[in-house]
């Protein structure tokens, strides 16, 4: 039921600009909630939405009037709760989170401006190298068209080679809107048939979705296990049902595998949102999923923020990624905000992971969540065998980071023509650059952090702000010349060292830093697939859902890596990380084959540490449960709340003086019964040239920590010129 303004009714406009929320009448015809207008704002007009009713804070004569409508559907009724919602749990001002909501390029521009370039015809009679950048691009994101500038630019070419291409025929240019629905997906088609445990599962993922009700459900399972084959017959259900699904993975922009996946099953593609689409794939899928013309979306986390008109099922996959969490301009967790936006549209969410949150394990066993279990790796295929390394017992000279016994282990692999992967979650070639004669380390101008060496690019990088230098020959700070040494592997340095051990080895290292596209990852991922390397160097780019069928042995360089440091989830991490790269090993590994059975080997100075215990014994369930409980003795998430308080300045003396004076107005949180730690530097002090210093509020589980930052933070003093304030809710490292 859609609430309708008649024309001349007073009503609330948001609208995209830092004043939020005005008053404006109803244009003629009337408006309905959620539509898109465009208004007035003193001389300038702005966009917004219809919000609800007018506050009335003028006189109607005073009011002016909506000068015109977006040509869009209007935001649903849920999709306008959400939005109010999500802004009221985030912090976030409205305005801001309504212009998250409206990321689709030239909404305020009628369609039938825009002219648009489609493949129509055969390829030109003359090739040549421009016109096949042109026709490559075309094909790389099939489907919708072009805008001319827009193709040139994705090719690298000038304008006139496009205008050529519509010239001979093979491009026709369109003034029509490529606004089209997508191909449908077919859920009739049959799906794989499933194991007993997988039926079981999709079964009951299936009635929750006939239901129309919300309901969230943990989907665990090994890597390999049949997850995605199981989460994909709901999605075949909400598809039956006439309603959307959005499927979530981290890394999105490298799943064409998924992709492919999907098709295999429905008969086409889904609707793809990440990063990588062009602007015009972006609006089109914009559009169709306000219009309920795609059934099926792909996306990273951003794509919880599309205007879906009937939304029936959200998957979040590897529901533990820290990618899910966003930590600029607003902080949400995806995770979080697909339940939120669940619970409103009556809408049913599969979180599915191998080594689910420990948030998520709590929800569990508080009954608040679902919980269903695949038991065992579909058919043959083995979880691998794993073993530590202890490096005390090791002969490794310095300099040289794969043990002996590791190397033994690969070798035979390179005898048996299997691949092994070597896992260093460390970009670059060394940690450190360091002066030998005065010990000085060579850190960022701007940032409190260590400059990493990149030998690749030539040049020391700061992994906080992306500044770079050349490598200096003298010491910065007691100018000695040819003292500076590298000091600690990183992913560049660990592929020397393999070069040298096993020369006649093809190597790959796989990091995000050596390729310039994502496409050029996912072409590497593809070469190593198909059997194209023998030994992978990555970081953990390659710990997540990449099928390598000839992968037999994973190598953890450094497990004791993520072990150490305050942060109360490392271990949670350091568990999630090594358990899902070990779940590399032999994933497809042939049954019958003898020794084919997968092997993950740690390389460890704490063989005993729990969580290295943990991953051996494959008792995930006692991990958690020991993790829970130690949550829960230091009274920490999800035992209780917390929000993080960041402010940073150019100037310490003014970013300290401000956080002092904001901690002693801080009784609205006491009255809550929330305390307050800090202020104190913020885990990296300084970034950007900015000074940070951060707070942690702690509150009671249920407590009202919101509106308590809220009247707290509008307590304080007027902030001093260039102060920047963010607040996090449930910040992911503490
Ligand atoms: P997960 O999502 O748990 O990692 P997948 O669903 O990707 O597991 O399944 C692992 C592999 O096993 C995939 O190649 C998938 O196609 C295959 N597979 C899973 N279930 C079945 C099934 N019921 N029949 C045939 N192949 C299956
Ligand atoms: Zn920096």
């Amino acid at each position: 039921m859609l609430t309708r303004f008649p024309q001349g009714a007073r009503i609330g406009v948001l609208t995209t600009e830092p004043v939020g929320l005005l008053d404006y009448l109803a244009p003629e015809g009337g408006v309905v909630l959620g539509q898109l207008v465009i208004v007035p704002l003193g001389p300038r007009r702005v966009m917004g939405a219809v919000w609800g009713e007018g506050q009335g804070e003028f006189d109607a004569a005073r009011l002016r009037p909506v000068a015109g409508l977006v040509d869009a559907a209007p935001l649903t009724p849920g999709m306008v709760e959400f939005l109010g919602r999500a802004a009221e749990y985030t912090l976030t001002p409205l305005p801001v989170m309504l212009r998250m909501a409206l990321r689709a390029p030239d909404l305020d521009r009628p369609a039938a401006e825009r002219r648009l370039v489609h493949l129509a015809g055969p390829a030109p009679a003359r090739m040549t190298e421009a016109r096949g950048a042109v026709l490559r691009v075309i094909a790389d994101h099939g489907g919708a068209g072009f805008a001319p500038s827009e193709l040139a630019q994705l090719a690298g070419v000038g304008l006139s080679v496009v205008r050529g291409l519509v010239a001979a025929g093979t491009l026709v240019e369109t003034a029509a809107p490529v606004d089209l629905p997508f191909p449908r997906l077919d859920p009739a088609r049959p799906g794989k048939p499933l194991a007993p445990d997988q039926a079981a599962a999709a079964d009951a993922l299936r009635a929750g979705i006939r239901g129309g009700a919300y309901g969230t459900t943990l989907l665990r399972g090994v890597t390999g296990s049949g997850k995605t084959e199981v989460y994909l017959e709901a999605v075949a259900e909400c598809l039956r049902q006439g309603r959307q699904a959005l499927v979530l993975l981290p890394e999105i922009a490298l799943s064409a595998e998924f992709l492919t996946r999907v098709e295999a099953r429905f008969g086409a593609r889904p609707g793809e949102w990440h990063s990588g689409i062009t602007r015009t794939e972006r609006r089109r899928l914009w559009h169709m999923a306000g219009r309920g013309e795609v059934g099926m979306v792909v996306g990273a986390r951003s794509a919880l923020f599309l205007p879906f008109r009937d939304l029936g099922l959200i998957v979040v996959d590897e529901e533990h990624d820290g990618s899910y969490k966003q930590d600029e301009t607003v902080y949400y967790n995806a995770r979080d905000m697909a339940v939120l936006r669940a619970s409103i549209e009556g809408a049913q969410v599969v979180l599915a992971s191998a080594t689910p949150s420990v948030e998520s394990w709590v929800n569990v066993a508080a009954g608040k969540y679902g919980r269903l279990d695949l038991r065992s790796r579909y058919g043959e295929a083995e979880l691998p065998q794993m073993g530590t390394i202890d490096l005390r017992a090791e002969d490794m000279p310095s300099g040289r980071w794969i043990s002996p016994t590791l190397a033994g282990a690969v070798d035979q692999r390179l005898g048996r023509g299997e691949q092994s992967l070597l896992f260093l979650n460390r970009r670059g070639y060394a940690p450190i650059t360091t002066c030998r004669a005065c010990g000085h380390q060579v850190g960022c101008d701007d940032c409190d952090a260590r400059m990493v060496e990149h030998r690749f690019l030539k040049r020391l990088v700061c992994h906080q702000c992306g500044a770079s230098k050349p490598v200096p020959t003298a010491c910065p700070a007691c100018g000695v010349e040819g003292k500076m040494a590298a000091v600690g592997p990183g992913v560049e340095r660990l592929g020397e060292e393999v070069a040298e051990r096993f020369p006649g080895a093809r190597a790959v290292v796989l990091s995000s830093d050596l390729f310039t596209s994502a496409r050029a990852i996912k072409d590497t991922i593809a070469s190593i697939a198909g059997g194209g390397a023998d030994i992978i160097i990555g970081t953990q780019l390659v710990a997540k859902g990449h099928n390598f069928p000839l992968l037999t042995l994973v190598g953890v360089i450094d497990a004791d890596l993520g072990l150490q440091g305050a942060d109360l989830r490392a271990a949670e991490r350091s568990f999630q990380l090594m358990r899902q790269v070990a779940g590399r090993a032999g994933r497809f590994a042939q049954a019958g084959a003898g020794d084919q059975r997968g092997l993950a080997l740690l390389q460890t100075h704490q063989p005993d540490h729990p969580v290295i215990r943990a991953i051996l014994s494959g008792e995930d369930e006692r991990f958690w449960d020991a993790e829970a409980g130690a949550r829960r003795a230091a009274q920490m998430p999800p035992f209780s709340r917390l929000a993080g308080i960041i402010l940073s300045h150019p100037d310490q003396a003014v970013v300290e003086a401000h956080a002092a004076a904001l901690s002693r107005l801080a009784a609205p949180l006491r009255e809550i019964g929330a305390e307050l730690f800090g202020p104190a530097p913020a885990p990296i002090a300084r970034v950007r040239g900015r000074y940070r210093m951060r707070m942690l509020v702690r509150a009671p589980r249920q407590a009202p920590v919101q509106s308590a930052i809220a009247a707290w933070l509008a307590g304080a003093p007027r902030a001093p010129a260039n102060l920047r304030l963010s607040v996090d809710i449930d910040p992911q490292s503490f």
